[in-house]
């Protein structure tokens, strides 16, 4: 007999998620049944959903009617025949990161670098992703949602549903920190520091032992926020009229910074990155973490004759997810500063377009279910 579960359904791009009944998933093979208790919102998706296609045309969206919902937590309710090391009852984050589990990328330990990465419940990278999203099509908007074994992080027991749901964005941030090297007496520039992603990036990078942050924004009351997280470590600049490179080079004797990580979103400004970038120092690093899209003029000779090094980082493999789940147990990673902002999912619509309008990192945004 069919179980049925509810779901938020887009039916199409432009129009409101419905909330409906549809059949329940069922686990088979190493796949697991999660019972959805919340799903972490990006602030992002208002715009995904209305622009992703014009913008982005090759990359797809899951096809309509969709289940969106990119960071899920739960409980695992039912396990495929060949599930072995997850059991009915563990907690979970699940990891939207999916790839084909057999290629060279994928059995390397490096899913994202596999031709079918997928990020499910949100998007895909090319067409490959639409095969992922006929295996796996359900997001975290609904009951019950289906996932492969290897994409689930246990949830230590002291931490709330409501604080693992933000494992995404902070997960984002810690690989692309652990693509820094170590961190002691480094300096870094966060750049947007005070959005989803650079609150993130600042906590982890200050956990992991970072010597220096310049933090980088827009807005003064936030910069003012994250300053206190570490007084003596973190300093703030609003880049709203002045130069970034300017500021960190008059801070550190002309030299620069040693690394950087730009987190800023879709529309944000390339001259705002490229100003940020040459505020590095010889030999630096820079990653992008960011969703800005563009054409980003780079002086070449400037990269090979200052040995500069930039670096690209997409999301996060299940294991640096559960590395990040056990710090924050721990006590390493300390993310009480982050406040949850909940809807239950019958009001889907209206945490959508709350979210667009956020008021910065320290909130983490998800619907109960
Ligand atoms: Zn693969």
């Amino acid at each position: 007999m069919v179980e049925l579960m509810r779901a938020a359904r887009l039916h199409e791009v432009g129009a409101k998620m419905v909330i409906e009944n549809v059949e329940r998933p069922v686990a088979k093979g190493t796949d697991v049944v999660v019972a959805v208790k919340g799903c972490g919102m990006v602030p992002n998706l208002a715009n995904v959903l209305a622009n992703w296609e014009t913008w982005y045309p090759h990359m797809p969206l899951p096809p309509r009617p969709a289940i969106f919902g990119l960071d899920p937590v739960g409980v695992v309710h039912e396990i495929g025949r060949q599930v072995m090391n997850i059991k009915r009852g563990d907690r979970v984050y699940v990891n939207p990161g999916r790839s084909c589990g057999a290629c060279h990328a994928c059995n390397s330990g490096t899913p994202q670098k596999c031709e079918y990465w997928t990020l499910n419940g949100y998007f895909g990278y090319n067409p490959n992703s639409l095969e992922i999203f006929k295996r796996y099509p359900y997001g975290g908007f609904c009951e019950y949602m289906l996932a492969p074994q290897s994409a689930l992080v246990r949830i230590p027991d002291n931490l709330q549903f409501q604080q693992a749901a933000r494992l995404g964005y902070l997960g984002t941030s810690y690989a692309a920190i652990k693509k820094m090297g170590p961190l002691a007496g480094k300096s870094l520039i966060v750049h947007g520091a005070t959005g989803t992603l650079g609150v993130g990036v600042t906590l982890v990078a200050l956990a992991l032992g970072i010597s220096r942050i310049f933090a980088v924004a827009r807005g003064r009351p936030l910069l003012d926020r994250l300053r206190l997280l570490a007084p003596n470590r973190v300093e703030i600049f609003s880049n709203r009229d002045a130069s970034t490179k300017d500021w960190v080079k008059s801070l550190t004797g002309g030299r620069g910074a040693d690394l950087m990580v730009d987190t800023l979103g879709a529309v944000a400004s390339l001259d705002a990155f490229k100003d940020a970038m040459y505020g590095v120092r010889r030999g630096g690093r820079i990653i992008n973490i960011g969703g800005t899209a563009g054409e980003l003029p780079v002086d070449v000779k400037w990269w090979m004759d200052e040995q500069m090094e930039l670096v690209g980082s997409v999301w996060f493999t299940t294991a640096e997810g559960q590395e990040l789940a056990d710090m924050i147990q721990q006590g390493v990673v300390d993310i009480s500063s982050l406040q949850p902002k909940t809807w239950p999912l019958d009001e889907i619509n209206e945490a959508i377009s709350s979210v667009a309008s956020g008021d910065g990192g320290f909130t983490s945004y998800l619907v109960e279910i």
